[in-house]
């Protein structure tokens, strides 16, 4: 089995991903590195130095470094030829606030896709939120081009995907009532999380997932990208509980207090920051 370990160099490390980690690792499978700089604007290399030196302190040692998303562009674009040739990528030139108006509550006009055209200032983890957009269609039949400067979208049918999680046992989404036709590429020419992670987790043979509860909605989209582009099995999935701040509240990237680095230099040994996500770790 192959699975990955796939950070966004958007920030340091902190107890979220070691808790990631030790389920990435505590698999049994081989694990693949893979820095998820899909979103050009929001990645520094400073946090990506700081992803394997902190991944080395703890004591976590990839089998495959398969390196940065950024450097596989050629990938991406042979990927979205496969739907293109299916008539499936149609362009959209909507603002966040048209995709806003249709009458959903602040709150869902608030969260969504990271990374994407439809980002909020602070976009939640990989893109999902308690509360989705969800796409109407507009753009579906005005036939505008294909082009740098509009957000590029996948025609998405109707219809449940049914997979099982292996702790949450069985699931079912359907991804036109969640989001509708979702972004591929933003109008600024990043290829979205949705789209990347498909791409490289089929290319990149992972035949198991294992990432934080968060990603769940997430999940029924992913497979249903990796059948259209021609996978012939989806990998297996586990999505595994997340360290709180509060009950309601999850960790972020700026919260300093947890960062793996401060953690370390105000003396913590590798053992004490393991230890301490799994007393953390709460469903
Ligand atoms: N890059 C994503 C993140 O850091 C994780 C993606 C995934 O596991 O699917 O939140």
């Amino acid at each position: 089995m192959l699975t990955r370990f796939a950070p966004a160099p958007t920030g340091w490390l902190h107890l979220g991903h070691v808790l990631n980690a030790e389920y990435v690792w505590g698999s049994g499978a081989r694990v693949l590195l893979r820095i998820e700089d899909h979103d050009r604007d929001r990645s520094r290399p400073e946090y990506e130095a700081g992803i394997y030196q902190d991944l080395e302190w703890l004591g976590y040692r990839p089998d495959i470094i398969a390196g940065r998303q950024s450097d596989r562009d050629d990938v991406y674009r042979e990927a979205i030829e496969i739907l293109r040739a299916q008539g499936l990528v149609y362009a959209c030139d909507c603002t966040r606030s048209e995709i806003g108006s249709g009458g959903a509550p602040a709150a869902a006009r608030a969260a969504t896709h990271a990374g994407d055209d439809e980002a909020t200032p602070k976009p939640l983890r990989g893109g999902v939120g308690p509360y989705e957009l969800r796409y109407s269609g507009r753009c579906r039949n005005r036939g505008l081009p294909l082009v740098d400067g509009y957000g590029w979208r996948v025609r998405t049918d109707p219809g449940v995907e049914r997979f099982i999680d292996e702790r949450l046992g069985p699931q079912e989404q359907d991804p036109l009532r969640q989001c509708g036709d979702f972004l591929v590429r933003d109008r600024r020419g990043n290829w979205t999380y949705q789209f990347a992670v498909t791409v490289d987790d089929w290319r990149q043979e992972i035949d198991l997932v294992v990432r934080g509860v968060d990603l769940l909605p997430s999940t029924g989209r992913q497979i249903r990208l990796a059948r259209l582009l021609g996978r012939e099995r989806p990998p297996a999935f586990l999505h595994h509980p997340l360290i709180m701040k509060s009950p309601h509240q999850k960790l972020s990237k700026s919260d300093r207090d947890t960062g793996v680095r401060d953690l370390r230099a105000r003396g913590w040994t590798r053992e004490q920051v393991r230890a301490a996500v799994q007393s953390g770790a709460q469903r």
